[in-house]
């Protein structure tokens, strides 16, 4: 291999810097030149790229967000784009490409691989966590470390006024940051999309758990995690419902963005580290359509095509424990 390209696509995540240093090491490393494409998918149908060196990837392993920049890119839903994008990644003398990003950014690329003849390899990077075939994805750590430090700081005012706080967090259709945040910060009841029913059920459980602990305990704050764009009509709707029915003061806190910044934890550095590395051994070794992935531990090539169709559980005994212990706490 003489040349590799990497680009960051979709949902920003702590630890793409560093899947972008680790694919750039271990590419020159092997004596290949490296580029980075920006803006996702935009920079390779725009030609817009950068090459990197040892020097342009220093000190990125502990930056947040991505050098490279990481963007939606619609028009490369349509296939005559992934046609350029291919010509593109030909004219710039490319053999194998790596793309950090989600689930969506997969399916590009699983597309683009059906046309294009050198290998493509995807990246796990997402806080959500939400993608099979790889124990965890690159961000996931730190997003889980920046949700439970604000469950923390939320715990001291929600006690100073006996109040219950709704705390929405991030995850897009999976319940990972959620659940394991809320248990990491002791938080006193969560709603997962994997077992949300209707919102008239929800709220008596809420309601029911409310009444438990009161009875239970002697604190009387209650912090209630949300995962986002679940609760029907938003999270005002359940804190009316929930300050109607209970007779305490509701508070509603978003926590937004601020999930998707800041440097990595260690665990999303080495995670980074290995997968970025273990992507151009699988472009090396001329493996195809292929995720970079840790599982059971071990690194593992896993074809795009699984990734797409499988859906990842959560912790079966993550969710056993989160109710028997939030009854008590
Ligand atoms: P996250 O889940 O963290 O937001 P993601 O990679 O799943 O990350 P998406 O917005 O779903 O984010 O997808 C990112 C980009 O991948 C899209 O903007 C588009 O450029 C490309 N993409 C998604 N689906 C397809 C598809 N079916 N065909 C071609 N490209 C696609």
């Amino acid at each position: 291999i003489k040349k590799i390209a990497v680009l960051t696509s979709g949902g920003d995540a702590p630890g793409m810097n560093a899947c972008i240093r680790a694919v750039s090491l271990a590419a020159i490393g092997a004596g290949a030149e490296v580029i980075g494409y920006k803006y996702g998918y935009n920079g390779l149908l725009k030609q817009e790229y950068i090459h990197l060196d040892p020097y342009a990837v220093r000190n990125l392993l502990q930056r947040g967000g991505t050098v490279l920049h990481s963007a939606r890119c619609e028009k490369f839903k349509q296939t005559d784009q992934l046609h350029i994008a291919a010509q593109h990644l030909n004219d710039a003398g490319v053999d194998g490409l790596v793309v950090v990003g989600g689930d969506g950014s997969f399916k590009g690329a699983e597309r683009l691989q059906s046309i294009w003849d050198k290998p493509i390899v995807g990246v796990p990077g997402t806080i959500d966590n939400d993608v099979a075939g790889t124990d965890y994805t690159v961000g996931y750590h730190t997003a889980i470390q920046t949700a439970v430090e604000s469950l923390d700081k939320v715990r001291d005012t929600a006690e100073a006024f006996e109040r219950i706080f709704v705390v929405d967090v991030m995850g897009r259709e999976a319940g990972f940051i959620a659940l394991n945040s809320a248990i990491s910060a002791g938080a006193d009841h969560v709603l997962l999309p994997e077992t949300f029913t209707t919102a008239a059920e929800e709220l008596v459980k809420i309601l029911d758990k409310l009444d438990k602990r009161r009875k239970n305990r002697a604190n009387k704050s209650h912090i209630i995690v949300v995962t986002e764009n679940l609760w029907p009509g938003g999270l005002n709707v359940l804190a009316d419902s929930l300050q109607a029915e209970s007779g305490v003061d509701v508070r509603i806190l978003t926590l937004g963005h601020v999930q998707r910044g800041g440097s990595p934890v260690w665990q999303d550095r080495l995670l980074a580290t290995k997968l970025g590395t273990y992507a151009v051994e699988i472009i090396k070794q001329g493996q195809k359509g292929m995720m970079s992935a840790i599982n059971h531990r071990l690194p593992a090539a896993v074809p795009l095509n699984d990734v797409s169709i499988e859906r990842k559980e959560l912790n079966s005994y993550s969710m056993q424990i989160r109710d028997e212990i939030s009854l008590l706490g």
